[in-house]
């Protein structure tokens, strides 16, 4: 049952709310990257594509990811980087609909998403328009003219959810494309990707899912499209035949299509060992654990400290597995906060963000973060001049 603070290193005296951005380090990967680099790079050096596997490690890794996300073996695909992902999935989702112009997603989505959209968009030079409604707006715009709708399930500020079943029957309905970033959904909320009948699904791996920093991507495809995929970035790890070394571009006869180039074999060392804390762990019960570690913490919170204003919806079913305040100093409150011991972050222009990972939080560490967080409001303890300047990484 939850929590298994036992499978991660935590660092004493730290309250970690913040494994929606950047996941902790699990027990066994620190070995298994030593072993990855030492004994199989070191010893086994370009024989370790054989010998140690490394050749099929991306897809090992993919069917850990697709168990979590409600999707078939064979379904995910793993490499790069979630900007790229997007890419890709947005390129093959336009080819699919030729005769449409309409990307529509909503303005909470987080803006790398939406620049990739843009990106691809002036590479292709067509007409083609990039719609950004209000998240709540954003089924009324699922007309006819849209080729692709991609969005974001969990809003990355708010943690609002959308409703990934209903959302992609209306994409179907008008004849469009759909597209999931699930982002801060996989390992943080029960998705089944099978049951929404999406097309395409994007993700990282370093949030809730802790592959470390710079983990890999990784994309699903919807099994019965695959042949239908026209890879934009036909790189060799996605040709049918890398090995055959042929001059013109096949590409592998599934998911696979969507790799580029050669894996990133240490991280995905990494986040192979990180998986290993899924084993036996059910989505409900992360989802429920998740649900009342949330609901603690906006109890605790608003009883504790009047000033700070909820800006997430209030009802749970409305929310993944984070809570976002806003307050007018929220990054001087943030930065007096993480000098306590208790990390969050902050997302401009003035939202606390706060994950709830129930695999390594407790009700006692809710508690006695927003003990701290009343201190720091209530104190003015973020007015020290020292919490006032801005880092690079906010
Ligand atoms: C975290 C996040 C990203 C980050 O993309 P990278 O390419 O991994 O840097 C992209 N999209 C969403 C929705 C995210 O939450």
């Amino acid at each position: 049952m939850l929590p298994k603070k036992h499978l991660f290193d935590i660092p004493a005296g730290v309250i970690y709310l913040d494994g929606n951005s950047l996941g902790v380090l699990p027990k066994g990967a620190a070995e298994r990257a030593q072993k990855t680099i030492t004994q199989e790079w070191g010893q086994e050096l370009i024989r370790a594509w054989n010998t140690a596997d490394w050749i099929s490690l991306p897809q090992r890794v993919g069917d850990r990811i697709a168990a979590l996300i409600g999707a078939p073996e064979g379904s995910v695909a793993t490499g790069d980087t979630l900007s790229i992902k997007v890419y890709q999935a947005l390129a093959a989702a336009l080819k699919m609909r030729p005769d449409r112009r309409v990307i529509l997603s909503d303005n909470g989505n987080f803006p790398t998403d939406l620049y990739m959209a843009q990106g691809l968009i002036n590479t292709i030079d067509k007409d083609y328009a990039l719609r950004t409604p209000a998240a709540e707006d954003v089924v009324d715009q699922i007309t006819e003219d849209v080729a692709v709708v991609m969005l974001t399930q969990v809003d990355y500020r708010s943690g609002r959810l959308h409703d990934m079943k209903a959302i992609t029957a209306k994409a179907h309905a008008v004849g469009a494309v759909m597209i999931w970033d699930l982002a801060h959904s996989a390992g943080a909320v029960p998705v089944d990707l099978t049951a929404s009948g999406a097309e395409f699904a994007v993700g990282c791996s370093y949030k809730y899912l802790n592959g470390g920093p710079g983990a890999p991507a990784f994309i699903y495809v919807r099994p019965d499209i695959v042949h239908d995929v026209q890879p934009a970035l036909a790189g060799w790890m996605g040709h049918d035949a890398p090995f055959a070394m042929e001059l013109g571009y096949r590409p592998a006869m599934s998911t696979e299509r969507l790799r580029v180039g050669t894996p990133p074999i240490v991280q995905l060392s990494v986040l192979d060992a990180a998986m290993d804390v899924w084993e036996g762990v059910d989505m409900q019960d992360l989802r429920r654990a998740s649900q009342a570690l949330s609901e603690l913490f906006i109890q605790e919170v608003e009883a504790r400290c009047p000033t700070l204003t909820l800006a997430s919806p209030r009802d749970p079913e409305a929310r993944g597995s984070q809570v976002s305040f806003a307050f007018e100093h929220g990054y001087a409150a943030m930065q007096a906060l993480i000098d306590r011991g208790v990390i969050g972050d902050f997302r401009a222009p003035d939202t606390m963000r706060f994950g709830f990972t129930p695999l390594y939080l407790d009700a006692a560490d809710i508690v006695a973060a927003a003990e701290i967080l009343e201190e720091v409001i209530t104190q003015n303890l973020w007015q020290d001049p020292k919490y006032q300047t801005k880092s690079r990484v906010t």
